[in-house]
């Protein structure tokens, strides 16, 4: 394929609204891995896009955390770099610019439905996404006189028509992916209050950053088909997708601030080591055969993508006893 001709670029892409936790420290460390060990560029987004729920702290509370596991980036908020800026609350134009692309494609649509339109609407059977019941398509079919006067009374969102066709794609962990692209409805890309959606930002980001590879958590995985319609309508080359599978608790939940003593700073704190960390990290995802302490650059020549598994990882108390031993 076309992207591997391109000069390999991975990226970590955490959002600051809350500490590093062992579960991001995994996405960080394969994603860091694939690249290295490529000899490509890597780079570190801050996904502040969300001004609300995100902490100026923990955005550097982040990057110390990574600097402390041996993760180092060519490209970052810190160091800069030739697509810079790269923190998503100074990157608005370019957001903005591929809105007004897409509005003239006819791609986007306003709508006017507020939360409680969308809760009724959600109790009928429409399907479902990670972020919630698919959006029924109210406002799809809006006359332009219907519309004016929903404008008198309240700012849009705006929303990208998705199309009905079935997505196909090979993610590099999970395997044959096959999505119904319309199953999780027409999404939004820009909020009523302006704010922009995470899956406009990500596909205009990781395009201007010129990133061929992806490699993230799967609570993601099923934000592709979303993402490869952006691409597609911005005429845009994706990258190659890889989905590391979630840590789950004992509980087989998904391992959580709840489940105690996972936040990187909370380790630090403890007086672990970070080779101790990724020495555990290379064992969970069969890349080590002990938990014994690795360097993350020691794990580079032991990266191999096809050993993990895309089957959720069971974090039992018995195995995060490794973690926290000696
Ligand atoms: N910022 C997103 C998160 O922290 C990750 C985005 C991505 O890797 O595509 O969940």
């Amino acid at each position: 394929m076309s992207h591997n001709i391109r000069p390999v670029r991975g990226r970590f892409a955490p959002t600051p609204s809350g500490e590093l936790h062992i579960g991001n420290a995994w996405a960080a460390l394969l994603s860091w891995l694939q690249i290295r060990s490529m000899r490509g560029t890597f780079v570190l987004r801050m996904e502040d896009i969300d001004t609300q729920r995100s902490r100026t702290y923990l955005a550097s509370q982040i990057l110390r955390d990574l600097y402390w596991l041996g993760l180092d980036w060519d490209e970052g908020p810190d160091v800069g770099g030739p697509y810079g800026p790269y923190t998503q609350s100074e990157r608005t134009e370019y957001y903005e610019e591929a809105l007004k692309f897409l509005k003239n494609q006819g791609c986007l649509y306003p709508c006017y439905c507020s939360r409680a339109d969308l809760l009724a609407a959600a109790r009928a059977p429409h399907g479902l996404s990670s972020e919630g019941p698919a959006y029924p398509g109210t406002c799809r079919y809006l006359t332009p006189e219907e519309a004016a006067r929903k404008s008198v009374l309240k700012q849009p969102s705006l929303r990208f028509r998705v199309s009905q066709e079935r997505i196909s794609f090979q993610d590099g962990i999970a395997g044959q992916q096959e999505f119904d692209a319309g199953n999780g409805g027409d999404f939004i890309v820009r909020r009523a209050d302006g704010m922009i959606s995470y899956q406009l930002a990500v596909v205009v980001d990781d395009d201007r950053m010129h990133i061929t590879h992806v490699l993230r958590g799967a609570d993601l995985l099923d934000s592709v088909p979303r993402q490869l319609q952006l691409y597609k309508a911005l005429g845009l080359q994706a990258p190659a997708f890889a989905h590391a599978p979630l840590f789950m608790g004992p509980d087989g939940k998904r391992l959580a601030k709840r489940h105690g003593g996972t936040s990187l700073a909370a380790l630090r704190e403890m007086g672990m080591a970070p080779e101790q960390l990724i020495g555990w990290l290379m064992w969970i995802a069969g890349l080590a055969e002990t938990p014994e302490p690795l360097t993350a650059q020691e794990c580079i020549p032991l990266f191999d993508m096809e050993k993990l598994s895309s089957e959720p990882v069971l974090i039992t108390d018995d195995k995060l006893s490794y973690l926290h031993r000696n």
